[in-house]
């Protein structure tokens, strides 16, 4: 059965090496703990035996004395938006229902050579698009957490199913992608560490495609530690995607010291909304202290173009959406429904086969890069995009990393802003524009709400300076102690 000594990367790494457990056994616990947490909705697909015969494989590697990769034997989720050879990959949607790839996506094939054993994919809103997993086709995803009045609550989104199984302990860590937010802001609702990568850090072939020039891979853990061994595995640099970045990959586990002394802290001034709750302004402002005391330098920042970073999101993600989704015509992938011509086999399918937000994000996608409103949209979005990247780049010339809340909110009732899609675009206000700037950008577990719910803190960096955010993370982590489990947790 499942202990302490299992539940994280870095124990688990330990617990192998030592012997005390096989990877075996240590997948047979958690396949356990996956199959008896159903009623979270956390996988769309488990797949106990592609687990059991990977962590054999894992088993003889080590018996034999071979040469052994970093996360070897180590039972982990995939998003279900990453393509796994031979194991259905739907993003959530009806649309690729059964779809089965004929090959691996390069970030899951990274984490296979690791030696990292599969134990399914995980749920996730459709397309990646929604910050609540109620998009997916396969039903909402189950917040382990649940608040002192006891109910039902979403774990964020688009990857709540990756953070859910982590945060309830069904796997030691899992992947998400994260295009506005997806990545840190369930995280911060689930009480786990979730990073974004630099853009260009990791490969997006294979990755099912939502807004191209946005969308980046990532670990979702239970420490900073375990995100920096499991983005050693993930980031490479890639021929089969002409975005990747080939830069140097640091040891990004050497970046953990502790040290920030003398480092300067950016906080942005309107980061400060209007209406930001007291429980996230007290929050933010422990972490400031925190890093203060570590010997850290707070300062005062402004990134004046703030306000328009939600608005330039909501019309390049969509348009970029919409394009790719083009895709999906019912004659090369997944499914088809039938009509009297060809556009209405199209129109068929792509009505049965989308579900309402994507409907939406299409529509909106197209309306933008429409003949007679690309320029007033489009076009405008992106120079406002230009914008917000200049505010970065000047205010990283005085400062090493930026800190801000994750998410304005504590994990909310699944029946709480369904019908106003403003309201839940609200939640990606303090992540879009580091996505937007194609910025590395971590959320730490920090504090619990007034109803005992995970709060997460957003540390922002300059690009390719993840080992920069990987030492705050670790301070951050340190100082807040954020030891909580979800009550339902495996342990
Ligand atoms: N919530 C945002 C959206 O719906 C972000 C999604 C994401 O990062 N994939 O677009």
């Amino acid at each position: 059965m499942l202990n302490k000594d299992m539940d994280t990367i870095t124990a688990a790494r330990e617990g192998l090496k030592n012997r005390e457990y096989s990877s075996l056994e240590l997948t047979k616990s958690y396949i356990e703990l996956m199959e008896s947490n159903r009623h979270l909705n956390a996988f769309i697909t488990e797949t106990p035996d592609i687990a059991l015969k990977r962590a054999e494989e894992s088993d003889v590697r080590r018996a034999k004395g071979a040469e052994l990769g970093s996360m070897d034997g180590i039972p982990i989720a995939i998003k279900d938006l990453f393509c796994t050879e031979g194991v259905g990959t739907t993003a959530g949607s009806r649309i690729l229902e059964n779809f089965i790839p004929p090959y691996e996506s390069t970030v899951t094939q990274n984490l296979r050579n690791a030696g990292a054993v599969m134990l399914g994919k995980t749920n996730m809103d459709e397309f990646a698009m929604g910050s609540a997993n109620v998009t997916s086709y396969f039903g909402p995803v189950k917040n382990a957490w649940r608040s002192s009045g006891q109910k039902d609550l979403v774990p964020g989104g688009s990857s709540g199913g990756s953070a859910a199984a982590v945060s309830a302990g069904l796997a030691v860590g899992s992947i998400g992608s994260d295009t506005g937010g997806s990545i840190r802001q369930p995280a911060s609702f689930c009480g786990i560490v979730g990073m974004k990568p630099t853009y260009g850090r990791c490969s997006r072939w294979g990755m099912v495609a939502f807004a191209s020039s946005l969308d980046q891979a990532g670990p979702m853990t239970k420490s900073v530690r375990d995100a920096a061994i499991m983005l050693q595995s993930m980031a490479s640099f890639d021929l089969k995607d002409s975005t990747s970045v080939k830069s140097v990959i640091p040891n990004f586990e050497l970046a953990l010291t502790s040290n920030i002394k003398g480092l300067r802290v950016g906080i942005p001034k309107e980061y400060r909304l209007d209406g930001l709750s007291e429980e996230i302004k007290q929050l933010w402002q422990r972490g400031v202290d925190w890093l203060t005391q570590a010997g850290a330098i707070p300062v005062e920042i402004s990134l004046p173009h703030t306000k328009y970073a939600l608005p330039t999101y909501y019309i390049v993600a969509p348009a970029e959406a919409s394009s790719n989704l083009a895709r999906y015509d019912g004659v090369r992938y997944g499914l088809r429904e039938t009509g009297q011509s060809l556009d209405e086999m199209y129109e068929n399918t792509r009505g049965a086969g989308f579900g309402e937000e994507v409907r939406r994000r299409i529509m909106i996608g197209t309306y933008v890069l429409s003949a007679g409103y690309y320029d007033a949209y489009y076009v405008k979005a992106m120079k406002l995009r230009t914008l917000i990247l200049q505010d970065f780049q000047e205010a990283f010339k005085s400062v090493d990393i930026m800190l801000t809340p994750t998410a304005p909110s504590a994990a909310f009732a699944s029946s709480e802003k369904m019908d106003d899609p403003i309201q839940m675009y609200m939640n990606d206000v303090f992540t879009v524009p580091a996505s937007l700037a194609g910025l590395p950008a971590m959320s730490i577990p920090s504090g619990l709400s007034d109803e005992g719910l995970p709060l997460g803190l957003h540390l922002i960096a300059k690009p390719f300076d993840e080992e920069t955010l990987f030492r705050f993370g670790g301070v951050m982590e340190e100082a807040a102690d954020f030891n909580g489990n979800p009550p339902c947790f495996g342990i």
